[in-house]
């Protein structure tokens, strides 16, 4: 049994510009509440927007311990807690829904009115443990590498937007970007058999990575306008927004991902939205029948991330894995993760 309080360093961000490790305590779960020890935490964009200040301020509450893409291990469990065990490999649902609201009786707990975040409005995985409901903890099988639990967030993120889409076989299917939610969704689009995966990115590096993870075609070049059925904006910037709706086919359907920071705005071309009859659709986060359907396609074998990892660091690292996110330079950049307990 783990010794209470349990207690070491986390990443905290104090306030935008203003990031530390700093000592963080946790006592022993009761109740209905698990106590889970991340082991590896994924950063992303939305991180760095959280360091600068530069995510709406409505998503976000400060101090916090950043991370809210990881996986790791059940530490204790409150006494009413059944089905998991200390020692059990999970991931935990970081969206804390309130289930009582109305978005969260319809199901769209993404939209829950009480919005909750680990990692966002609270601590996130990037410190000693995680205390968290039980019900928002699922448990990895025993196959699945436990690094690749990491990417169940961004994955269930753009597994959300996917089946918001009308999606057959036989699609051409445009991604512009080149990260990670990029990569994932080049990846996991593929389980509806489109006809041709078309990555539009920035950075020739990243080419490779693109093919191992599913791209047919990967280019750094504008995208041909009109000659898509689906598009997929993963840049995070309004100028991709503007190219993802030129580059759809009449018809097509453009899914936009990205966030392109708090009040920017991108041109939209209203007669060709009309006349083209487009589908566009914005997808916030992830549902948490997403997130379910994302452990499930992991377990099952039919998910399998682990080759987006590209760079590994230990927390002490910090500030090199921040950085590596902002300024992406020498060869193919996917998911960086922070090793918590050495990379077990
Ligand atoms: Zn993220
Ligand atoms: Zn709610």
């Amino acid at each position: 049994m783990s010794e209470f309080p349990v207690r070491g360093q986390a990443l905290v961000v104090r306030g935008p510009g203003d990031v530390i490790l700093e000592e963080r305590t946790h006592s022993a779960p009761e109740g209905n509440q698990v106590l889970v020890e991340p082991h590896f935490v994924g950063v992303c964009g939305t991180d760095l927007e959280i360091t600068s200040g530069a995510l709406d301020p409505a998503y976000v509450r400060y101090p916090l311990v950043l991370g809210h893409e990881w996986s790791g291990k059940v530490l204790a469990v409150g006494e009413q807690v059944q089905g998991l065990r200390v020692g059990d490999a999970v991931v935990v649902e970081g969206i804390v829904p309130c289930s009582v609201c109305h978005a969260c009786r319809a199901g769209k707990t993404n939209l829950c009115e009480n919005y909750d975040e680990l990692g966002f409005t609270l601590d996130g995985a990037a410190g000693p443990a995680v205390t968290t409901p039980a019900h928002l903890v699922h448990r990895l099988s025993a196959d699945v590498p436990l690094d690749a639990g990491a990417l169940v967030e961004p994955g269930a993120v753009v597994l959300r937007g996917l089946l918001e889409l009308d999606l057959v076989p036989g699609q051409s299917v445009l991604i512009i970007g080149d990260g990670t939610v990029a990569l994932l969704a080049a990846n996991l689009v593929r389980m509806w058999s489109p006809s041709s995966v078309t990555m539009s990115g920035r950075r020739p590096e990243q080419e490779e990575l693109a093919r191992a993870l599913g791209v047919d075609h990967f280019t750094v070049q504008a995208p041909d306008t009109a000659a898509f059925d689906v598009v997929i904006e993963a840049a995070g910037a309004t100028a991709a927004v503007e190219t993802a709706i030129d580059a759809a086919r009449r018809g097509g359907q453009v899914l936009l991902l990205g966030i392109a920071g708090h009040g920017n705005t991108a041109k939209l071309p209203v007669d060709d939205v009309v006349n083209n009859d487009l589908r566009i659709r914005g997808s916030f986060s992830y549902t948490a029948a997403a997130w379910a359907e994302t452990v499930r396609l992991l377990n099952s074998g039919s998910f399998q991330p682990l080759p987006l990892v590209t760079h590994r660091v230990h927390l002490d690292d910090y500030e090199k894995a921040l950085d590596l996110l902002a300024n992406p330079t020498g060869g193919p950049r996917g998911k960086i993760l922070i090793e918590m307990h050495g990379g077990k």
